[in-house]
């Protein structure tokens, strides 16, 4: 069954995007929506079939089939602000999976599926992490075989956002074949989630509401499920991270504009010593010191705008480490310019946004992973090196 895509409703125009998504997150029933997301506990499906039904997403995925970068800034963004990180992450990952069907999806049903998820009838996730492997990937151990003209998937992932709720997941996995086995021969599969076995959803730190689940598999899939074959599977997985991990930046620095904002405010209301917090210099300073830092921050993610041949494994994973690190900083300076109301969860809601930026340190690539990739393309400057070092040798004593 073809499902339709609201293109109707959709529209290549950013003005229009963005003031679609104001109208539809300020709506009383989105923020229930969201609220009870964050009581308890669990990735609401129906954020995602609102946001297809509003042709959100077909706004962002028309043809050709790149993402367009504008688009994913406003909505992570937009979704950061509104102080929920579990639900913003899962959106960003769904919208992710899109990307790679978009991109590397040959099969029609690949098409399909990447049509349906674009109109919110099916949710997607992507899921590489595994009880032995994490960080590296090349060290998964579940495996595709062939299998009568399909495929064999077998093992188990560990984390998978927002499986119990998902209707399709990415899986990294070996892809063995005729029995040749080596590290570097990951390929990516869209299992049906009604032939997995979702466990129960881990109770996060934070970020509690992304719905994180462990999935086991001893499954059959037809070939055209494949969206990435032995070998090329972790480029693949690395563009769709790219992606994810752009959006993950802008989710931050949305995040941060609202514990700013709402900081500030408090700054400016309460006394202390006769004047208002902001009154005192030590305090003003450090949240300018920190608001300077997040709009550059956005400054620079609207640079990657303005040229998305800039986005890249590299940029999208120095990006991602240094507006999260930012984050983690600006959550714990505006906790403790709250005080005792800082880390009173019934008071204020500075405790969950300082647990939910933590997650992201681990979630979409550790600091570590994402710095090893800039690392990689460090480049020695020689020629200056020669031209102004002159360091003292023995041989230099006459
Ligand atoms: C809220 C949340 C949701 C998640 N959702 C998903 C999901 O939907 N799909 C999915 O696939 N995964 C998901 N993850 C898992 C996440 O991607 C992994 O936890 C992450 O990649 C790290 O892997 P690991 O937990 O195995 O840690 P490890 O790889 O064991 O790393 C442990 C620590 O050692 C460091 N380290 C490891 N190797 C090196 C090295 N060579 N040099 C320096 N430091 C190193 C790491 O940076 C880390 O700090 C989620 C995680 C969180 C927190």
């Amino acid at each position: 069954m073809t499902t339709t895509i609201h293109t109707e409703t959709s529209t290549s125009d950013i003005a229009a995007f963005k003031a679609r998504l104001d109208r539809i997150l300020a709506l009383e029933s989105t923020r229930r929506i969201i609220e009870d997301a964050e009581v308890t506990g669990a990735f609401p499906r129906s954020i995602i079939e609102l946001l297809g039904r509003e042709g959100i997403f077909a706004a962002k995925w028309q043809d050709p089939p790149v993402p367009a970068l504008e688009h994913t800034l406003a909505l992570a963004e937009r979704f950061g602000r509104l102080g929920a990180g579990g639900v913003a992450s899962g959106v960003t990952l769904h919208d992710s999976a899109i990307a790679m069907l978009r991109r590397f999806g040959r099969s029609a049903r690949l098409r399909e599926i990447a049509d349906q998820a674009i109109a919110g009838k099916a949710v997607l996730c992507i899921s590489a992490t595994e009880a032995g492997a994490g960080s590296d990937m090349l060290g998964l151990s579940s495996t595709a075989i062939a299998e009568d003209g399909g495929f064999r998937l077998r093992g188990h992932k560990k984390m998978a956002s927002p499986s119990p709720v998902a209707d399709y997941i990415v899986l990294a996995l070996r892809g063995v074949e005729e029995g040749h086995q080596s590290r570097d021969d990951l390929a990516l599969f869209l299992a049906p989630t009604s032939q997995l076995r979702v466990g129960k959803a881990f109770d996060t730190v934070g970020a509690r509401s992304i719905s994180t689940a462990p999935v086991h598999f001893d499954t059959w899939v037809p070939a055209d499920l494949m969206i990435a074959r032995p070998g090329t599977g972790l480029a693949v997985l690395s563009w769709g991270l790219s992606q994810e991990r752009f959006a993950v930046a802008a989710q931050i620095i949305g995040a941060c504009h609202l514990a700013l904002g709402v900081t500030v405010a408090r700054m400016k209301r309460r006394k202390s010593f006769g004047v208002a917090l902001f009154d005192h210099q030590a305090l003003r300073l450090r949240i300018a010191d920190l608001q300077a830092r997040v709009d550059m921050m956005r400054l620079a993610l609207n640079s990657l705008v303005a040229d998305p041949a800039g986005l890249n494994v590299r940029s999208s994973a120095a990006a991602k480490v240094t507006a999260v690190r930012l984050g983690c900083e600006v959550m714990s300076e505006c906790m403790h310019i709250f005080g005792s109301s800082g880390v009173l969860e019934m008071e204020t809601p500075l405790g969950r946004w300082w647990r939910d930026v933590k997650m992201s340190r681990v979630g979409g690539g550790t600091d570590e992973m994402l710095w090893e990739i800039v690392a990689a393309g460090l480049e020695p400057d020689d020629a200056n090196y020669d031209r102004l070092v002159h360091e003292w040798q023995p041989e230099d004593v006459v």
